[in-house]
């Protein structure tokens, strides 16, 4: 344990590329005091607490409505008009979770979106900063691949922000239950294309289902017993509505991978036609 701990700060003081460790430290102090004191990065993890409960009333109305309703349907004589009654708050109840993501999804919309020349290595360091104690709970060793002379892409840094740390989170849970191999994850920043950087958080976690590979981004789909299934969901259309797309790949070996492009700063820049592995 106390060697990956070691592997941590040592990846700590390599991966930040700051000559100076003291001005490392004092930059990942005051970074993580900026954005705590600017409240805008919250994590999915406490943005989606915050709604769970909203979210889990309609969600509970709708299982014991759908089961009176099956109730209903199998009496003898069957109970028709009970059972439209229930299918209609049902509905009803399908309509108000639907309406808080939609709310959460406006949260992210355009309008609120400041577009600015962002430097996604920088952005992403100041992510990793703020995830450190994660990574020391989780045992996970960090591995970054920044790639140098990065162009700037067109972005809101504070939602990009929230989606690396998502993966970044998500990654970490993939991992918690690994055993037999280390917890690694690696970040990596790259071009793609002549007008998009891409963004990857590999991991060598748990991985998931070919076959739920279409549903991984569904609102509320999640395997996770506290999980409440709408970070994916969310951070996909962060990324579409900066231009960009999102996906997830198996790795060859244990593991997932979570990628996301985005437009560079350059005129009609777009990622439309940029590849995403199958
Ligand atoms: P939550 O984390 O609340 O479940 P997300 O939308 O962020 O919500 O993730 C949805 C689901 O996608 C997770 O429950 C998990 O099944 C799957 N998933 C996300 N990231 C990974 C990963 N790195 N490895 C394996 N599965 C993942």
């Amino acid at each position: 344990m106390r060697n990956e701990a070691g592997a941590i700060v040592k990846w700590f003081s390599v991966s930040i590329d700051i000559e100076d460790r003291k001005s490392t430290e004092e930059e990942i102090r005051s970074t993580q005091t900026k954005l705590a004191q600017m409240g805008h990065v919250l994590t999915m993890g406490q943005l989606t607490a915050s709604i769970a409960h909203e979210v889990n009333q309609p969600l509970s109305g709708i299982i014991t409505n759908a089961n009176t309703c099956l109730h209903m349907l199998a009496a003898n004589p069957p109970n028709v008009e009970g059972a439209r009654e229930t299918a209609r708050r049902t509905i009803r109840d399908g309509h108000r979770a639907s309406e808080v993501v939609k709310r959460v999804r406006a949260l992210f919309g355009k309008e609120n979106a400041a577009l600015e020349p962002v430097d996604l290595n920088e952005a992403t360091r100041e992510v990793i900063a703020l995830s450190r104690v994660r990574f020391q709970e989780t045992h996970a060793v960090l591995r970054t691949e920044l790639a140098e002379e990065l162009p700037l892409v067109n972005g809101d840094r504070v939602q990009l922000q929230q989606v690396v740390l998502n993966l970044i989170q998500n990654a970490s849970d993939a991992m918690i239950s690994v055993r037999d191999r280390p917890r690694r994850m690696v970040i990596t920043t790259e071009r793609d294309g002549n007008e998009c950087v891409r963004l990857t958080v590999q991991d060598a976690g748990v991985g998931f289902e070919r076959e739920s590979l279409q549903r991984l981004f569904d609102a509320f789909y999640t395997t996770k017993s506290e999980g409440v299934g709408i970070g994916l969901s969310i951070s996909r259309s962060i990324i579409e509505r900066h231009g960009g797309r999102m996906w997830a790949a198996l790795n060859e070996g244990p593991g997932a991978a979570f990628s996301f492009s985005v437009p560079i700063v350059a005129k009609d820049a777009t990622c439309a036609g940029a590849a995403v592995p199958s």
